[in-house]
């Protein structure tokens, strides 16, 4: 017996991402935008005629932080997003899911060896992700960037990311727009403490950004958390 139940985003009547109800446990989902297709060998399910391609927390770091209790989902039908550290389009794919036909999602990856992935086997069947094969640190090069964007997401493990991730917003981000940041807590300097890193990281988005709320990923991921941060008006 399969039960799906619908969880609300911002905008009341709006779908973002599911629970299904299979075998006992409850497990989260997206509204498959490419019935059929398969990303990361997730498995797919149909309901009353609706493809759901269930999204694996060990797998996609914005699964583990809903599955711990994140309190802000800004993505939706429509949302447009930066998505800077896109690899091989795992998350990229289930955003794709969510904001739907009419939403967009530019997905910044310089690493060439992923983004043939990415391009193939994600960018390719689904229009809304135009992809960027850019380097991050370099926002103006960016030239298929048009207008703000509703929402920044950050996930390139780099040691000099929340600056990086700083200058893509203030060229991209539009004002009271939001800012999902990962932290690697181990990479940036591996004799601090998780939290101290995460202190510390959040303390240089202070005077752009409210703070709302910061999530350890553990244990569907044990050395990163994310930020969740609004950019003032
Ligand atoms: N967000 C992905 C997901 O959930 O499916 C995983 C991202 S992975 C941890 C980090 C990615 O960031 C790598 O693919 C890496 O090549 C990319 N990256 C690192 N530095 C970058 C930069 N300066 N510009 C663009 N991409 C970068």
């Amino acid at each position: 017996q399969i039960q799906i139940k619908r969880e609300r985003s911002l905008e009341e009547d709006n779908q973002s991402y599911f629970w299904i109800k299979s075998e006992g446990e409850k497990k989260l989902a997206t509204e498959n935008l490419v019935p059929g297709n398969q990303v990361y060998k997730e498995k797919l399910i149909i309901k009353k005629g609706v493809e759901y391609r269930l999204w694996d927390a060990f797998r996609s770091k914005l699964a583990a932080a809903i599955m711990n209790d994140l309190e802000y989902f800004p993505f939706e039908n429509k949302s447009k997003v930066l998505y800077l550290g896109a690899s091989t389009g795992t998350t990229v794919s289930h955003i794709s899911d969510i904001v739907g036909p009419s939403g967009i999602i530019f997905g910044v990856e310089h690493a060439s060896r992923v983004a043939r992935d990415f391009l193939d086997r994600v960018a390719s069947y689904r229009s809304n992700i135009i992809p960027i094969l850019q380097d991050a640190r370099k926002p103006k090069e960016y030239f298929s960037v048009f207008g703000k964007v509703d929402i920044v997401y950050v996930d390139i493990a780099q040691p000099d990311q929340t600056q990086i991730a700083l200058d893509n917003c203030e060229m991209y981000l539009k004002k009271g727009g939001y800012f999902f940041l990962v932290i690697k807590t181990r990479s940036i300097d591996v004799t601090k403490s998780p939290r101290r890193i995460i202190e510390e990281e959040t303390e240089k988005l202070k005077a752009n950004f409210d703070i709302l709320q910061s999530i350890d990923l553990y244990p569907y991921d044990k050395d990163h958390a994310m930020v969740i941060a609004k950019y003032k008006n």
